[in-house]
């Protein structure tokens, strides 16, 4: 899959049998429809509080953002996640999946009460390069 915002092709991590997609020029991150839910379950050690942060994602406002989904090519939608500070994220407006900016899934995840494990796990991935 190529990078929304540089075009370049993602490489392929995988995090608890989660695929991510990441890109290795801008730090981005593609999750796949409801790969998000899956890191924030409480399976993978993180706390139940996070279901406001995924009903959130139902409520986009389109504003014209640049970047296309890297599955259809559709202009995706911003959408506010109502984590402290808000992260704003991008996402398909046909629910192929969400788009982060470097730092932001760490940001979701940290104010989810996640306990840092995406960010140990992506700082692991900049480690190895
Ligand atoms: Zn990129
Ligand atoms: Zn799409």
């Amino acid at each position: 899959m190529l990078c929304p915002v540089c075009d370049t092709e993602m490489i392929i991590l995988e995090f608890n049998m989660i695929e991510i997609d990441f890109c290795t020029l801008c730090g981005g991150v593609w999750l796949d429809e409801g790969e998000l839910e899956l890191l924030l379950s409480p399976e993978n050690g993180n706390c139940a509080a996070v279901s406001g942060i995924i009903s959130d994602l139902k409520k986009c406002t389109v504003t014209g953002g640049a970047r296309k989904c890297p599955v259809c090519r559709k202009k995706m939608v911003p959408v506010e996640l109502s984590t402290k500070p808000p992260v704003e994220i991008d996402k398909c407006p046909r629910n192929h999946g969400l788009w982060f900016d470097k730092g932001e899934l760490e940001q979701v995840m940290a104010s989810s009460g996640a306990n840092g494990r995406i960010s140990d796990f992506l700082k692991s991935v900049f480690r190895n390069k």
